[in-house]
């Protein structure tokens, strides 16, 4: 295709503000899939994007579209739209000329609609305002009018308007994209140099590489060469979906498609690399290839010991198809042996330990979210610790943890409410705008603190007005101890946490607390405390009982005794011990989960 007749573009917008749905009639409006065949959320392919809503993995369509008598290709990138993957929505739009930017009409901008912005931003896309869902009765489009055109400049009648579960505005918005996009600039003759934006594992094909050719062309049977290890493969072929996997001849300047190379790992293949031809080789990787770099650690335990190989199995599968998970056994005296597992995000972890439990029927714990701390210790060691149990003994000379740029956006009604829990939090604030009726508050804080529950705080006290987005900028030395919960004694390393200073008093009492409340009587007292190195910082007990079942069978009923001794049994498979002590194992769920 002549570069003339190519638009490249996305969709950027906030989670929920309807991307997907706009993307399904796009996909209608342009005849790309026939009306039989449509389904809500066409692109979204794996089960959980569609049952939860959310984009996990883009997805690259290729669509025709005639304006002015003239036959365009417009190839449409869907983006995720969570945090945690914008790495990956930053690389969707390096593959593009233009972005529409969509606002939900009722909501307005959030913070993950600037975030996306600002990215767009600094790739230099055309960037298309559109207001969507304005069937809603709820919809204000001339409030939200006015928002964006305060935040981006241009007049606010000016914006195009539409409803993606409609259709209403949606042909009007294609030409615009035809209009107002540019199209792709690049050299045909020039050594291939293709942009991966995406990577996917298919169980039949191997892996889906999503590419942007920049220069040159790429051709089928190819000999090609990824330019961040030398690695090379074979172009087994090459195409274009439009929605469905379409071989071609080649792809050449300014096309988006795919190709595979027989590859079984995305770590072959990884999003942000340069593809290009082993025989003509580019002297140059196109930029902004970075590594993505867990920032969130859990570890998760199989609830029956002997899944642990089903575990290990089911996490090689997802790494295929996920470049940023990371693994390593672990064991836990409480738990037993597990895997210590690295993330993305918050987001990121439910997502793998949900399809975990979905996709291979694994039935799992998982200990609290940490980050990464830097301990230096008084003999000058340094220590990477990503888990509380890799804590150095003895004296600590100093501990740095990571820090987020952290923005919020909610209703100015909320700013106090923020403010207060975002300072609990040791936020410092940044700066503070009002756009409009909104205002976005910008903090650093410690990403220790955003992993522990803060979400789920913010949400409830902005009665979920409140939106989040945060990225990482650097580290900071800051006074944190580890905090260890002992059982007689014995400290419980599931339950020990990295905290600062002035919250270990509180963490330390709030987990005596509930383990007292979950652990049931034994046939002694158990003392259970939370500690700072020796130092015993609170203290619960639990009384002893004489747990003596058959004391409840008067009489000499043989077998109503032997009944009740099988089943106390059975009990104690599901008890672990520590120590001494028998502890139930839904009294650690229970205690990791805290509610
Ligand atoms: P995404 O997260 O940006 O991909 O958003 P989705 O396309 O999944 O849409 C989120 C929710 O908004 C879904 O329940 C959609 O049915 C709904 N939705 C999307 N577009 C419209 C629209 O134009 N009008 C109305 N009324 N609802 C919409
Ligand atoms: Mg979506």
């Amino acid at each position: 295709t002549d570069p003339a007749r190519i638009r490249n573009f996305c969709i950027i917008a906030h989670i929920d503000h309807g991307k997907s749905t706009l993307a399904d009639r796009m996909l209608q409006v342009t005849g790309t899939v026939p009306d039989r065949e449509m389904r809500a959320q066409y692109l979204d392919r794996m089960d959980i994007e569609r049952e939860r809503g959310i984009t996990i993995k883009s997805q690259a369509v290729r669509m025709h579209w005639d304006a002015d008598g003239t036959a365009y290709a417009l190839n449409m990138i869907d983006t995720p739209g969570h945090v945690d993957f914008s790495y990956e929505v930053s690389r969707s739009l390096a593959a593009c000329e233009g972005a529409i930017l969509l606002v939900d009409a009722a909501q307005g901008i959030e913070a993950q609609t600037l975030a996306n912005l600002y990215l767009a931003m600094e790739n230099d896309l055309e960037i298309i305002p559109v207001l969507n869902k304005i069937d809603l009765p709820a919809a204000d489009p001339e409030r939200v009018s006015r928002e964006i055109a305060d935040l981006i400049g241009g007049n606010p009648e000016d914006i195009l308007k539409v409803s993606g579960k409609t259709g209403a505005g949606v042909e009007e918005l294609l030409d615009s994209v035809v209009q107002r996009i540019p199209a792709p600039v690049g050299d045909p003759d020039a050594p291939p140099r293709a942009m991966i934006f995406d990577s996917v594992y298919d169980a039949y094909r191997g892996v889906v590489t999503y590419v942007r050719m920049i220069d040159g062309k790429l051709s089928p049977r190819e000999k090609v060469q990824m330019m961040s290890t030398g690695s090379d493969h074979e172009a087994l072929e090459i195409g274009v979906s439009s929605p469905e996997p379409t071989p071609t001849k080649g792809l050449a300047v300014g096309e988006v498609g795919y190709l595979i190379t027989g590859v079984k790992d995305v770590r072959q293949s990884k999003v942000g690399d340069t593809i290009t031809s082993k025989r003509n080789p580019a002297s140059e990787a196109l930029p902004g290839y970075t590594d993505p770099k867990p920032m969130v650690f859990s570890g998760l335990y199989p609830l029956d010991g002997s899944d642990y190989p089903v575990l290990r199995e089911a996490l090689d599968k997802l790494k295929l198809e996920d470049a940023a998970l990371q693994f390593e056994p672990e064991t836990s005296v409480a738990l037993g042996f597990g895997f210590r597992c690295g993330f993305l995000g918050l987001l990121h972890l439910e997502i793998v330990s949900e399809r975990l439990r979905r996709e291979f029927d694994l039935d799992l714990i998982a200990t609290a979210p940490s980050v990464i701390y830097q301990v230096t210790t008084d003999d000058g060691k340094e220590v990477t610790v990503t888990n509380p149990s890799e804590y150095p003994d003895g004296k600590i000379a100093s501990v740095r943890e990571p820090v987020v740029k952290t923005a919020i956006l909610a209703p100015k009604d909320y700013v106090g409410a923020i403010m207060e829990l975002c300072q609990s939090r040791r936020g410092n604030l940044m700066g503070m705008e009002y756009l409009g009726e909104r205002v976005e508050l910008r903090y650093s804080m410690p990403l220790g603190e955003i992993v522990f529950d803060f979400f789920d705080h913010l949400k409830s006290r902005t009665q979920g007005y409140a939106s989040l987005d945060y990225e990482p900028m650097g580290d900071q030395e800051a006074d944190l101890v580890k905090v260890d919960i002992l059982l007689q004694g014995e400290a419980v390393d599931a339950f020990s946490a990295i905290v600062h200073r002035d919250s270990a008093y509180a963490y330390g009492t709030m987990m005596a607390e509930r383990l007292r409340k979950l652990i049931p009587r034994q046939q002694f007292e158990v003392p259970i405390q939370a500690a700072i190195g020796a130092r015993v910082i609170a203290r619960e007990t639990i009384r002893a009982i004489r747990k003596d079942v058959l004391a409840k069978c008067y009489g000499g009923d043989i077998s109503r005794k032997r009944k009740l001794l099988e089943k106390q049994k059975e009990g104690k498979k599901r008890m672990k011990m520590v120590g001494r002590v028998e502890v139930p194992q839904e009294a650690f769920i229970a205690a990791l989960s805290g509610d």
